[in-house]
C-alpha cells in the first residue's frame, strides 16, 4: 500500500520482493475528481512485477479499507506480509511551524498518516491465520526534531509507538510489525517538505556509511524483514539511513 509511481520508495520495495520471488497486489489511492489517472500512474509503475491486482483504497475511509481487504481474500485465501508506505499531511500544515499546525490539518495527518496504520493492521490480520508481518515506513523527524519536518515528525512520533503496541496486540497471533526508517529519498511525497534538496544533500554530507542512500537499500531490508529470517523481531524501528541517526543532534542538517 503507498505505490504512487516509480519514485515511491514502496515501488522500490515492490521490485525487491518481486525479485525474491513474491507473489504482489497492490492498493491505490483513488483520484478525488473519479478519473482513474492514478490507477494509470501504479500500473505503469509495477507494469514488470506481474501484480495479482491493483485496487483503489483510501485509507482515511473505513468502508474502503473493507471493501480492499474483502477483495484481496477474494484473490487470496491467506495473506504473508503488508507494506504499508502512507503518509499524508495539508500542506499548509506541513510547512508552517509545528505551533501554527490547524486542528483540521493535524487530525486528517494523524488520521491518514498514523491511524491507517492500526485499521489496516487489524484488517490483514484477520488474513494472517499462521503469522505475518506487516511494515511500515517512519522517519527520524519522529524521535528528534528536524528542521522542516514539522507536525509529520510528531505524526511519525505516534506511528511508532503505535507499531510497539500492535506488535504487543499482534505477538499471539505470530504476526510481527516494525517500522522501517529511511533516510531523505527524493519522492512525490518528500517533495512536498520545505527545503527537502537542502536536508538531503546537507544529510549525504554527514552520513557515516559514506555511499548514496538507494530505495533499494529500503526494499533489501524489507524482504529480510517480511522473511522468516527475521522471525524474531517485531515492535523495532530499523534505520537505514547510512547511520545518520547515530550522530549527535549537533550534526542536525538544517541547525
Ligand atoms: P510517495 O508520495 O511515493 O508515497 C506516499 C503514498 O501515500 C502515495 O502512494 C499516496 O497515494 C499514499 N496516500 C496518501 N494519502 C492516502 C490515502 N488517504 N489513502 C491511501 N493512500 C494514500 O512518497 P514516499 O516517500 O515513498 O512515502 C512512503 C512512506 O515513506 C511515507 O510514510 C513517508 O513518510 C515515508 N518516508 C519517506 C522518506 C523519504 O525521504 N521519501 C523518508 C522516511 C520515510
Amino acid at each position: 500500500m503507498g505505490v504512487a509511481n516509480n519514485r515511491s520508495i514502496a515501488t522500490s520495495i515492490a521490485n525487491v520482493l518481486h525479485q525474491q520471488g513474491a507473489e504482489l497486489g497492490f492498493s491505490y489511492l483513488p483520484d478525488s475528481d473519479g478519473r482513474d489517472k492514478m490507477r494509470q500512474r501504479v500500473t505503469k509503475a509495477v507494469a514488470q512485477l506481474d501484480a495479482k491486482f491493483i485496487h483503489s483504497c483510501d485509507v482515511s475511509q473505513d468502508d474502503d479499507i473493507e471493501q480492499f481487504f474483502s477483495f484481496v481474500q477474494q484473490q487470496w485465501s491467506k495473506v504473508d506480509f503488508l507494506v504499508h508506505a502512507i503518509a499524508y499531511a495539508p500542506l499548509d500544515d506541513l510547512r508552517c511551524p509545528t505551533i501554527e499546525t490547524s486542528r483540521a490539518g493535524f487530525l486528517e495527518a494523524i488520521n491518514i498518516s498514523v491511524y491507517s496504520l492500526i485499521a489496516v493492521a487489524n484488517r490483514v490480520a484477520k488474513l494472517m491465520p499462521d503469522g505475518g508481518s506487516i511494515i511500515t515506513l517512519t522517519y527520524y523527524g519522529g524521535e528528534k526534531v528536524v528542521g522542516g519536518y514539522n507536525m509529520m515528525g510528531v505524526c511519525k512520533a505516534a506511528l511508532d509507538h503505535s507499531v510497539r503496541y500492535l506488535a504487543h496486540d499482534l505477538g499471539q497471533r505470530q504476526i510481527r510489525i516494525n517500522s522501517l526508517s529511511p533516510g531523505p529519498l527524493r519522492t512525490l511525497a518528500s517533495s512536498a517538505i520545505a527545503n527537502f534538496s537542502q536536508m538531503q544533500k546537507a544529510n549525504a554530507g554527514v552520513t557515516p556509511l559514506k555511499r548514496p542512500l538507494t530505495a533499494d537499500d529500503v526494499g533489501h531490508l524489507t524482504a529480510f524483514m517480511v522473511s522468516d529470517r527475521s522471525a524474531a523481531i517485531s515492535g523495532e524501528l530499523i534505520h537505514v539511513d547510512n547511520a545518520f541517526h547515530v550522530l549527535a543532534g549537533g550534526c542536525n542538517p538544517l541547525d
